[in-house]
């Protein structure tokens, strides 16, 4: 590997490399100091609430992080060697996650959509012009790829989409709408399905391309949402040209291609548990208030905190599946729609110890910033399919129940039977 890193080295060679790698290049975190209520920031977020301006700032700190990283063979652990992944197995993957959550390093959220959704479908579905174009750059971040499905007729019902592509000798022209495009305005590339036969059965007219999100004809116009920031876009193709070999998978087969990005969609959601972090701060909340002897609030705290600790396991257990090759399935439904079930079960908790200082910003510690997390977690309940799909899925595919009616029972945005 022209990384330095051996496709033949030992697990524990790795992480001594590894370790060496974020000495050299990144700060310790300080050992976790012991949470005191009212100290530090009492920040809590579902998403982050930043200017433009300050965005690009992150953005630039998440590259600068992500190419040292990449250079040095630990960006792309077990991608295929071709385009500068280090070919090795999920556990060292799993190793340099863990060592590097030790260091303090910028915030990489920026490509999760990218990496955690885009890339994959690339790797599976393009031309290997595009493979060779964009897979080394995205793994990187010269270059941040976003989700282009959702439109305002289109969203569990991804297979009603009107965005249409016309072929027109090697290019295509692409026409319409999409929206709620997380992060489209510090994107490079984007991931669209668009309508390339109106004549067949809505969900085998589709197909797949990847689009220059800086080509003549892409306008971005920010979505600002309830908690004050804009994470999210609409964008308008006015005939925009995307040459064929950027087409993803066979013409018409974009359900395929959106199934393989949306897969990754749930495992990237349903991933993350919320945490110890939030309840840590709630413990402390409750112990502020003294009600850490009342014996109803003991008991609907002990509640939560067993459901988030199932939770944490459920997607321990799906995360290994996935990270060992094994195709993403119901439990990444159930990972999704338990990690929207606490948040709210959280958010009723709060409102009943902080009553109207979760509402009016009395300028209290503690208090008023829960209102973003609370805020923030209806966005949850939507975002990579919504609670109701997710329990069209486990109810069919886990309980056996009888298929969900629907508008159109085969095309439901979320189902993943085909
Ligand atoms: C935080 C966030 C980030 C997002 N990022 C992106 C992105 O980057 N790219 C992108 O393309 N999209 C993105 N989206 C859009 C998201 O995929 C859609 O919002 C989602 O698929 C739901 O579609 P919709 O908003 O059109 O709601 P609809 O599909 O119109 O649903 C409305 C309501 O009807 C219910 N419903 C729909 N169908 C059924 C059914 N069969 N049975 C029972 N109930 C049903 C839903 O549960 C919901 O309550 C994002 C959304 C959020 C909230």
């Amino acid at each position: 590997m022209s990384n330095g890193l051996s496709a033949n080295m030992s697990l524990d060679e790795f992480t001594t490399a590894a370790r060496a790698f974020l000495d050299a290049n990144a700060e310790r975190r300080e050992a976790e100091k012991t949470f005191v209520w009212g100290e530090g920031s009492d920040k809590v977020n579902v998403f982050e609430e930043r200017t433009r301006e300050q965005e690009l700032v992150l953005l630039e700190e998440a590259k600068d992080w992500r190419r040292k990283k990449f250079d040095a063979g630990f960006g792309w652990v077990g991608g295929p060697s071709e385009y500068g992944g280090s070919a090795l197995p999920a556990a060292y993957d799993r190793a340099f996650a863990r060592i590097e959550g030790e260091y303090k390093i910028p915030n990489q959220g920026f490509f999760s959509i990218g990496l955690g959704m885009v890339a994959p479908t690339i790797l599976a579905h393009a031309s290997t012009l595009a493979k060779d174009a964009y897979l080394t750059k995205m793994w990187r971040a010269d270059i941040v790829g976003c989700q282009l499905f959702s439109e305002p007729g289109a969203g569990s019902d991804l297979a009603s989409l009107q965005t249409k592509a016309e072929r027109d000798g090697d290019e295509w022209v692409i026409t319409g709408q999409k929206v709620w495009t997380s992060g489209a305005h510090f994107s490079d590339i984007g991931e669209i399905i668009c309508r390339t036969d109106a004549d067949l059965p809505k969900h085998k007219g589709l197909t797949g391309f990847i689009v220059d999100m800086k080509a003549p004809g892409v306008e971005i116009r920010p979505l600002r949402q309830m908690t004050g920031g804009a994470s999210f876009n609409e964008v308008f193709f006015t005939e925009v040209r995307v040459r064929d070999d950027h087409r993803l998978g066979d013409v018409n087969n974009g359900w395929n291609v959106a199934l393989t990005t949306l897969m990754n969609e749930r495992a990237a959601i349903g991933g993350g548990s919320g945490g110890d972090s939030v309840l840590t701060r709630v413990f402390g909340m409750v112990r502020h208030y003294g009600l850490d002897k009342d014996l109803i609030v003991r008991n609907k705290l002990a509640d939560l905190v067993i459901r988030y600790r199932v939770a944490s396991y459920n997607n321990q257990r799906a995360l290994d599946k996935i990270r060992s090759g094994q195709t993403p399935g119901p439990e990444m439904s159930i990972a999704k729609m338990a990690l929207t079930d606490n948040q709210l079960r959280l958010g009723a908790f709060l409102a009943e110890v902080l009553g109207p200082r979760l509402q009016a910003d009395t300028g209290e510690w503690g208090t008023y910033a829960w209102n973003q997390l609370v805020l923030g977690t209806p966005g949850l309940r939507i975002a990579g399919g919504s609670d109701e799909v997710m329990r069209n899925i486990v109810g069919e595919r886990v309980l056996g129940l009888p298929k969900d009616t629907g508008i159109d029972s085969k095309s439901s945005f979320r189902d993943l039977q085909k």
